[in-house]
């Protein structure tokens, strides 16, 4: 076993062997570990909160062979997205962004009503409402049964099912083999990470394409996002092992795009190996030479991370504890699931952030998980002239600011925690 300066014992455990998710070596080195955390999506009611929580230890690990950043899987996804409280459609800029993707994803591949797209976590129908406005057919699949309904209000043909090589041949033995298969932060929330990639590869035609939108986990490094980590997310992926991911699978990576989105995200196209008609672009090439510069292909890369997490903890904890001390009224915005992995982390509470606003509406009335932080309607912010308003969705801190001006009135501020506090 190699000696490491990670930020970390070695991790081995007498009870269980910790195994890679993608390539089955076994986990030895832990990347950041977060202590311990409610399920993140799951909001209390009322009615709930004299009753326990169960907290899950969040702690990640890198693999020495492959560099999966990975979490344990401590709760099945029946569990944990049979009633999911996410809705894509619910910020303004995310909706823009598939809108365009959309346009591009249209005239690059020539689709047509002829075609066929399949989005796997197709959600609410955030995206493919507008292939379907297009005159393009679709096809979703998303196991939440309350966002998919949603999403066939809207006329979107939605498959309330889990992914994976099972479904993607039922789906080609139904004739529905793509042109285009979509996956939008989605990868990262799959347990069984080779069956997913060998479904969407099944789905593919000849010449189809697959694209994914995950973070970056260069950016989620550089930019101190340890908030993304949460029990929801399994997987943390840099562009290096995407591609040793999709090799594995018989897919190539043609083409990779990096994209503000969730903190700074990639979009990856792939095509089936020996599909001869996409070449293998240099933004490929290009990204895994700034990947390795940034030493994400050995263990080197990821030993800093733990140390700047720590600090990041301190400064919020001292700009809030400051805040209380001098008597100022401080609110948050948002309800995010990364909200639940920060608060938790950093020990925050209804001392220091008195309460939350959120747009959904699922979320209006319920409690932020662990902490039990109120969640109201953004109205709120209006009505009790907070001198302070945390941005905890930090991804969309220009969107709100904006939306929000109206806090300069009353000499409000914002502070933004990530990736370091910065009051706005
Ligand atoms: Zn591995």
């Amino acid at each position: 076993m190699r000696t490491l300066s990670l930020d970390t014992q070695q991790t081995d455990s007498p009870i269980t062997v910790k195994q890679c998710r993608l390539c089955a070596a076994e986990l030895h080195h832990t990347f950041v570990d977060l202590g311990m955390s409610p399920l993140c999506e799951t909001y209390p009611a009322h009615t709930d909160l004299n009753c326990g929580e169960v907290y899950y230890p969040l702690c990640t690990y890198v693999c020495d062979r492959c560099f999966l950043v990975q979490l344990e899987q401590y709760e099945t996804p029946q569990n944990i997205f049979g009633d999911y409280p996410y809705f894509s459609s619910y910020s303004d800029s995310w909706l823009k962004h598939c809108e365009n993707y959309c346009d591009k994803a249209i005239a690059r591949l020539g689709l047509s009503s002829r075609s066929l797209v399949i989005e796997v976590g197709s959600n609410d129908g955030y995206l493919l409402q507008y292939f379907l406005q297009r005159g393009v057919p679709v096809q979703g699949v998303e196991p939440a049964a309350n966002v998919a309904a949603v999403a066939s209000r809207k006329g979107i043909p939605t498959l309330v099912r889990f992914f994976g090589a099972a479904l993607a041949k039922e789906l080609i033995a139904a004739g529905r083999c793509a042109d285009l298969v979509i996956g939008n932060n989605v990868m990262a929330q799959v347990p069984d990470l080779n069956d997913f990639v060998e479904g969407l590869k099944i789905l593919l035609n000849a010449t189809g394409v697959l694209t994914l939108e995950f973070p970056h986990l260069l950016k989620l490094i550089e930019w101190n996002e340890f908030d993304t980590s949460y029990h929801e997310h399994f997987s943390y992926f840099s562009l290096l092992t995407t591609v040793r991911l999709m090799e594995a699978h018989g897919l190539k990576v043609f083409d990779v795009e990096e994209l503000k989105s969730h903190g700074g995200s990639l979009r990856v196209y792939a095509c089936r190996a020996e599909d001869q008609t996409r070449p293998v672009r240099q933004s490929v090439s290009d990204l895994i030479e700034v990947e390795k510069r940034a030493g994400l292909s050995s263990l080197d890369g990821y030993a800093g991370y733990a140390r700047q997490v720590k600090e990041t903890k301190w400064a919020l904890l001292d700009l809030l504890l400051g805040a209380a001390r001098h008597g100022k009224k401080v609110a948050g915005y948002g309800a995010p699931g990364k909200s639940a992995t920060l608060l938790h982390y950093c020990g925050i509470g209804k001392d220091l952030i008195e309460y939350t606003v959120d747009r959904n509406p699922y979320k209006q009335g319920r409690f932020l998980p662990g902490t039990h932080i109120p969640i109201y309607h953004p109205d709120r912010i209006r009505e009790t002239h907070p001198d302070y308003v945390v941005i905890l969705p930090w991804n969309l801190k220009d969107e709100i600011i904006e939306q929000l001006q109206y806090i300069r009135d009353w000499g409000g501020q914002f502070v933004v925690p990530i990736p370091k506090p910065a009051i706005y």
